[in-house]
């Protein structure tokens, strides 16, 4: 959903503030939809992300999951998220979405913080988020889950513990934690770059993103992903663990991404060409690219390291036609003595600390394979 009512300052994803223009791209997408039509697949997953799938209203949600059930096949169970900005939900919004058959929900709440979230110049306040929180509650969710935001300027262990204990009070079901990142482009890197934001320095963003972790362990849930927590391993993203497991996916959408295995290919990041692709009868796509054997391994090297399921040295083989430890053991052994890393049950997997350096592992792995 490529609309947003306006655009935060650190957000580099592409979403456009001109609603104006949704009828045109709501058509366009039911029009994606016919044309990528595949009624032997079995759908199990289906994500509304990108900007702010809140703006659409249940109507159009179920127009949109109806046209899908038309198109496509969908697996008992299957698990259907919307994206929820907090400060665009009206009265009855949950009770009727989920009447429409979404059965998970991912609130862009950011932080509890007043003072945060005016530094995020977001549309909602900490009481707004609260109140989404609990109507969704009372709406019958039973897998909510919700984004947050550290390492904003100032910002302190103490401060963070904080915010993170006001999330828990809400027993989310699954928490995203991201770190505060300055992308070229963006306002904030513009005023980042005239001096105007003193960032965190890299011990106290070293030191947030320890306490994340321990502090959400400590209350049960596991760090499934450098970036997520759930409740229980029912409650991982089953969507998201796709994009990490490399399983193949379609998007739909301006700027949407699909996987076909051994092929990626992307939409125009720009609503009007989609629509007027869509309108003449002809997919949106930008791009495709055929993936590389190096860039499949780089690929699953930099998404297994993600994850606390780690690289399955197995399937990395099968796809290398080489092994593992004859490619890369003075990295696995120098990785063994920082204690970043370990070897399990043919996994190699990082650990809280190898976490940390996550991009220099993985640099040191992608070399390899481009080099070998
Ligand atoms: S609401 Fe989300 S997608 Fe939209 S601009 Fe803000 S961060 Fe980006």
């Amino acid at each position: 959903m490529p609309f947003c009512i306006k655009k935060c300052p650190y957000c580099d994803f592409y979403s456009v503030a001109k609603l104006s223009l949704k009828d045109g791209f709501l058509s366009a997408l039911l029009t994606e939809i016919s044309l990528r039509e595949d009624p032997g697949s079995a759908i199990d997953t289906i994500y509304f992300g990108g900007g702010t799938p809140s703006l659409l209203t249940p109507g159009e949600i179920e127009t949109i999951l109806s046209r899908i059930r038309d198109h496509f096949n969908l697996a008992e169970g299957c698990e259907i998220t919307l994206e929820v900005n907090p400060g665009t939900v009206g009265t009855g919004y949950f009770d009727e979405i989920r009447l429409f058959g979404v059965n998970r929900l991912n609130m862009g709440v950011q932080s509890l913080c007043d003072e945060k979230l005016g530094f995020m110049e977001r549309i909602h306040s900490a009481k707004v988020a609260e109140q989404a929180l609990l109507a969704a509650r009372t709406a019958g969710f039973d897998k909510l889950g919700f984004d947050l935001i550290f390492g904003l300027p100032g910002e302190t262990e103490t401060s963070w513990r904080k915010d993170l204990d006001r999330a828990l009070e809400f027993h989310p079901e699954h928490l995203s934690c991201y770190m505060l990142t300055y992308e070229p482009g963006t306002p904030m890197h513009g005023n980042l770059q005239a001096g105007r934001i003193n960032p965190l320095g890299d011990e106290t963003a070293a030191a947030l993103f320890r306490l994340t972790s321990t502090h959400l362990e400590a209350h049960g849930y596991l760090h499934y992903e450098i970036s997520n927590f759930a409740a229980g391993p029912e409650h991982r993203s089953r969507h998201n663990r796709k994009y990490w497991n490399l399983v193949p996916y379609l998007g739909f959408g301006p700027s949407a991404h699909s996987f076909g295995g051994n092929t990626r290919s992307w939409n125009h990041a720009d609503v009007r060409r989609y629509a007027a692709d869509l309108d003449q009868g002809v997919l949106p796509v930008a791009e495709t690219e055929n993936l590389t054997r190096e860039q499949v391994l780089v690929e699953r090297v930099m998404l297994g390291l993600r994850t606390s399921d780690g690289i399955d040295i197995k399937e990395f083989e099968k796809v290398a036609k080489r092994g593992f430890m004859e490619m890369f053991k003075d990295i696995v052994r120098e990785c063994e003595t920082r204690s970043w890393a370990g070897i399990e049950n043919h996994r190699f997997i990082l650990t809280l600390e190898g976490r940390l350096f996550l991009d220099t592992v993985t640099g040191l792995f992608a070399e390899r394979i481009w080099n070998r």
